[in-house]
């Protein structure tokens, strides 16, 4: 009879499961609703592959995105495991094809999108299948307090509460706080949650700051040339923004692929498929690349632009080293660019008033990272609730430079921000910096400038 450990030696090929593996595998089949948190690259696809396996009927699998949901079934099947996806990828015929293919059992896994369960059809045609397993990918899709909150998926857990088959529930996810991870629970009815430590030892945190966008290029592309044998990402807010990045890597040489929303389906496959198969360099990309790409020997990310949270940060520097080997992770921090973020925030889908708050608060959080003098791994594993030694090789652990106190030079540019303001005045950084060391022009006085 196959067990756990039988199907992970016959179709991955590996002798022992990662901290946390079985213990999902086992809460599952127990018929416990689970909530599995790993981090990126710690396993969490082969939990819900070995768990749907060992159950008798077919697993659903709700995932976000058409290039992931592609991905998972591309690698089940060359794991000859049988799959498919329901997608509006695929013409209306190719889809009725697929279902009735499903309907006679030909798929042990079947993956959608979240939209999809709220289509009545698709529902009832769901019903009425030998459904085992339901597993939620990106389960901090649901909360509120998530870094990427999505309606359908908090809409979802009615659909898959009601089915009549009362499917076994598995939701995974990389990043949790405490606070989405209760938002999880309390949603799904979580029975047990299967927690593993979101610490990567193995990035090693970097951070640059106040360079211009110019210095950003230049460093960038020394950065490029000195890891010339390596394979990196770098990511950048905005569209325009990589274009730009790749435009001066490739005019100096640089072997680089440009990913991002804007391009055709063909350009973004071709971009992903020469960065999988190390026909590139480097890939500048927005943040619509990198989820469930699989690639082990990523050796470097550097973000031309701060995200705008720390568990999207997060998330995309640990596509670097997924193989374990040590990997430098770089942040270019620019206050400047937390404009972007706000008006990222500004414009989003969901313009709740908490989630509004929620994001900005989020963001704030990133903005402090990029002043804390903190070790900067024990800052965000703080933020994640748990607390680690200094990690002794990041930016701020190698900074020698002696701490100074400057409690009286901050109060003295508050006191003039203030004074500026009692006045009803707004001034410039260039005007604010003469007031302080009054060096204002001669023909300005403090209420007219
Ligand atoms: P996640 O979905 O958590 O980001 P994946 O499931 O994609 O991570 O796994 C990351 C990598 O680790 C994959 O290459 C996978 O094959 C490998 N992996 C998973 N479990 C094991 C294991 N028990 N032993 C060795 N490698 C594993």
């Amino acid at each position: 009879m196959e067990t756990p450990n039988t199907l992970l030696e016959k179709i991955y090929g590996y002798s022992a499961f990662r901290e946390g593996q079985l213990d999902i595998i086992n809460s599952v089949l127990a018929g416990q609703k689970t909530l599995g948190i790993m981090p990126t690259g710690g396993g969490k696809s082969i939990t819900y592959q070995i768990s749907g396996l060992l159950l008798p009927g077919i697993t659903l699998v709700i995932s976000p995105l058409i290039s992931l949901i592609q991905n998972q079934v591309d690698e089940l099947i060359s794991a000859r495991v049988t799959a498919t996806e329901l997608t509006s990828a695929l013409s209306p015929e190719e889809q009725e094809k697929r279902k009735q293919e499903i309907y006679r059992g030909l798929y042990k896994f079947v993956f959608i999108a979240p939209e999809r369960l709220e289509n009545e059809y698709f529902y009832s045609f769901l019903s009425q299948l030998n459904l085992s397993l339901v597993v939620i990918d990106e389960a901090h899709s649901l909360s509120q307090w998530g870094h990427d909150f999505r309606p359908a998926y908090l809409n979802s857990v009615n659909y898959i509460q009601n089915l009549p088959q009362h499917p076994r529930v598995l939701a995974l996810t990389a990043t949790a706080t405490k606070r989405v991870e209760e938002e999880i629970v309390d949603l799904l009815e979580i029975q047990k949650v299967v927690k593993t430590s979101p610490y990567r030892p193995n990035l090693v945190l970097k951070m640059e700051h106040g360079l211009s966008k110019k210095q950003k290029l230049d460093f960038i592309l020394r950065y490029v040339k000195a890891h010339a044998n390596e394979v990196g990402i770098i990511y950048a807010s905005k569209r325009a923004e990589v274009e730009e990045i790749t435009e001066f890597l490739v005019a100096n040489n640089i072997n680089a692929r440009r990913y991002h929303a804007g391009l055709s389906d063909q350009e973004r496959t071709e971009a992903q498929h020469a960065f999988l198969y190390d026909e590139a360099d480097v890939i500048v990309a927005t943040v619509a690349f990198g989820m469930g790409i699989n690639k082990s020997n990523v050796r470097y990310v550097i973000h031309n632009n701060m995200p705008g949270t720390i568990e999207a940060y997060y998330q995309e520097i640990g596509r670097a080293g997924r193989d374990g080997l040590d990997s430098e992770v770089t942040l270019l921090y620019s206050t400047s660019d937390a404009d972007t973020q706000r008006f990222f925030i500004d414009h989003s889908e969901n313009q709740s008033p908490e989630f509004r708050d929620v994001q900005l608060n989020k963001l704030q959080e990133m903005i402090r990272y990029g002043s804390t003098q903190m070790c900067l791994q024990r800052y965000i594993m703080r933020y994640f609730g748990e607390d680690i030694e200094n990690c002794g090789r990041c930016t701020n652990c190698l900074d020698a430079r002696p701490a100074v106190d400057e409690t009286k030079l901050a109060e003295s540019i508050i006191g003039a921000v203030l004074e500026v303001t009692e006045l009803g005045r707004t001034a410039s950084k260039t005007t604010l910096i003469d007031i302080l060391r009054g060096t204002l022009n001669e023909n300005m006085s403090w209420t007219n400038f």
